[in-house]
């Protein structure tokens, strides 16, 4: 699985990304002690280290997206849903793992936005996540806007869960016409139900998603190719 996939990928010129799907420490770190936990998510972090580091190394844009949740939101307990309080921004819990920790990052807010803060967001030459209150980055309004009027065309996905965010995330990525590239030994499904992860890849596979693996894609991003960009 892979190679050729990671073959495209190092002949992408430009219009390439990362996509950091919610590497954040209520979801990876299990002494905070969040029913959103996901227990193969602590293994990973060296994974997305080398990643984004590679990512950098090649001078590519990095996205993602963080869930940034409200005292309103209906996926919390305390409003009737599944899920303990987590992800509240500027927590603890919210924050990234070290491994992932953004550089000069700019939040893009789930609102609508005037035209001088749009063109702000646009001119940022740091990393950008979208925030989300749900688990599908799409649900942010502006996540399509922004990344069109970027030129992404294609984007190296990672994170947790598979079998949710990152699954939605990937079906999105489709759906906008940008390629996703799903590195598949750098993402962990939570498997409520056993299958639920296997049937995430599947759905994404279906999509029109690639697959590929951490090494292939450092391999590719270390390929003159890429580095002459
Ligand atoms: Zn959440």
């Amino acid at each position: 699985m892979g190679e050729a996939a990671a073959e495209e990928l190092a002949a992408l010129s430009k219009g390439l990304i990362f996509f950091d799907v919610d590497t954040q420490r209520d979801f990876c770190w299990k002494n905070l002690g969040k029913d959103v936990y996901n227990p193969g998510a602590e293994k990973l972090a060296e994974k997305w280290g080398k990643l984004l580091g590679a990512a950098r190394k090649a001078r590519l844009r990095i996205f993602g997206d963080v869930d940034s949740h409200t005292e309103k939101d209906p996926e919390l307990k305390r409003n009737g849903g599944r899920f303990d309080d987590h992800c509240f921004p500027l927590t603890h819990g919210w924050r990234h793992v070290p491994e992932t920790e953004p550089q000069s990052a700019l939040y893009v807010p789930n609102k609508a936005l005037n035209k001088s803060e749009m063109a702000s967001i646009l001119m940022h030459d740091g990393e950008i996540y979208f925030e989300k209150q749900a688990h599908d980055v799409w649900d942010n309004q502006n996540t399509e806007a922004v990344l069109k009027a970027k030129g992404v065309k294609a984007a190296v996905v990672y994170g947790v869960a598979t079998d949710y965010c990152v699954k939605l995330a990937v079906l999105g990525l489709q759906r906008a016409g940008i390629q996703a590239y799903v590195v598949t030994d750098a993402i962990s499904a939570i498997n409520i139900k056993p299958d639920d992860g296997k049937n995430a890849l599947e759905e994404m596979k279906k999509a029109g998603a690639k697959f590929v693996k951490m090494e292939e894609v450092i391999r590719a991003l270390n390929q003159p190719k890429l580095k002459s960009r």
